[in-house]
């Protein structure tokens, strides 16, 4: 079975259950979500009842919440060397995987950090501290995300990313692919097999737990971060099915990201396209329309 679905909202009157009945409503098989808003400290409470009726919902529409995704708000910092940033970022990611448990959620994602000036190896070997203080505390897998490189982003080249693991003492780390994040990164997404290669050379492909499908506004190598719709970017659609379809990606959760068409959510009509293995040029319009 093919595991997509897309990112979605956490809301506080439904909370876990609102989220799995919005991943439904698109076609998904997975999903990903902020347990609060990604710029602010604000969490509400979690809710056992809605949660165990969630639970319940996955289990009658065969969702398997092994395969579900919380993402860390991108307040966290890691590798920021102030004290005062640098020990609230801990505490709060810490918090975070203290509510992926109650949720029973195991996969959370995670900007590495930016090194802000620092400098790269400064801002690496402070992301390598945060987490060998992290991971002992949680069941939790933290998935490092590969970013676009805007800013003093780190985490944006494979050797940033095994830096990393390979300072990490624990085993509940991982690593989550973002198919713009890497384009931007100046990875060729039209020779994927190649890239999944080069992951295998430095003993990273088993570590992959989640793959973020998103199109690129921008050209290779552009370091902009801007998402675009399936098959509307410089990615395109053949490379992105490509990558969805890849055998040794096959059970691993493809999470898109793109950008909503005015207000409404492409993720349906996306996924369904994606099903379909045939671009849609009319897609932009149909999601209007309806
Ligand atoms: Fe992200
Ligand atoms: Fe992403
Ligand atoms: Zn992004």
């Amino acid at each position: 079975m093919l595991k997509i679905g897309s990112h979605v909202s956490f809301r506080k009157d439904m909370q876990l259950l609102g989220s799995l009945e919005e991943a439904l409503s698109y076609g998904s098989t997975t999903f990903m979500f902020y347990t609060g808003a990604p710029q602010n400290t604000n969490r509400i409470p979690l809710n056992k009842e809605l949660t165990e009726k969630a639970k319940n919902k996955m289990i009658e529409s065969g969702i398997d919440i092994n395969d579900i995704i919380i993402h860390a708000p991108y307040i966290i910092n890691l590798a920021n060397s102030d004290e005062n940033k640098y020990n609230f970022s801990i505490s709060f990611l810490k918090q975070e995987c203290k509510r992926c448990e109650e949720l029973g959620v195991n996969k959370l994602v995670l900007h590495p950090g930016s090194h802000v000036g620092l400098g790269e190896e400064v801002g690496l070997n402070n992301i390598i501290n945060a987490l060998n203080e992290i991971l002992p505390t949680t069941k939790t897998t933290i998935l490092l995300e590969t970013m676009a490189g805007k800013g003093t982003e780190l985490g944006v080249s494979l050797d940033q990313i095994k830096t990393i693991i390979d300072g990490v003492n624990y085993k509940n780390i991982g690593i989550c692919l973002d198919t713009c994040h890497l384009s931007d990164a100046g990875y060729d997404m039209s020779k994927f097999d190649d890239f999944l290669d080069s992951l295998n050379n430095l003993g990273l492909l088993d570590l992959v737990g989640c793959i973020h499908v998103n199109d690129s506004k921008n050209p290779m190598g552009a370091h902009k971060d801007r998402h675009e719709n399936i098959g509307f970017g410089y990615i395109g659609f053949d490379n992105l099915i490509k990558i969805i379809y890849n055998d040794k990606l096959r059970n691993i959760s493809k999470i898109l990201e793109t950008p909503y068409v005015e207000e409404f959510p492409p993720y349906k009509y996306e996924i369904e396209m994606i099903r379909n293995k045939e671009f849609d040029e009319g897609l932009k319009n149909k999601i209007k329309k309806n």
